[in-house]
């Protein structure tokens, strides 16, 4: 199976698509202003905060079986940090989260899997 990465270019490419279809704009309202600490996207790039509408990022998980604290991608918060993150949606994230490209955690050596819902090379 060949391994998708999506690469800065990539994903420019598809946020620029999103942008166009106003869909950004729509997902992000109030980018900022929250004194929720892990909804704060202070200092985020345009394409950093693309990422949590790419894969349609949200707060508490819907799916109770899958959430941020069980995904590959987690990384768990430091010391007694409200906030986690994550290695493909930038800025905080919450244990509870959830978003398009979860992945059950890989065993340990386990090559990197493709991202859900990443957009394929072209
Ligand atoms: S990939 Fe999605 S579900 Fe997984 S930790 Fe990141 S935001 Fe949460």
């Amino acid at each position: 199976m060949k391994k998708r990465e999506m690469n800065r270019r990539d994903f420019i490419k598809w946020g620029s698509s999103l942008a166009a279809l106003g869909i950004a704009g729509a997902v992000l309202p109030g980018c900022g202003g929250s004194k929720d600490p892990c909804s704060d996207l202070t200092g985020l790039t345009e394409e950093d905060k693309l990422t949590r509408v790419t894969f349609a990022y949200r707060d508490k998980t819907l799916i109770p079986a899958k959430k941020c604290d069980n995904c590959h991608f987690y990384i768990a918060p430091v010391g007694d940090a409200p906030c986690a993150g994550c290695t493909v949606v930038k800025g905080p994230v919450t244990p509870e989260g959830y978003c398009n490209a979860w992945v059950e955690p890989q065993p340990e050596g386990a090559p990197e899997p493709e991202i859900p819902g990443a957009p394929a090379e072209g």
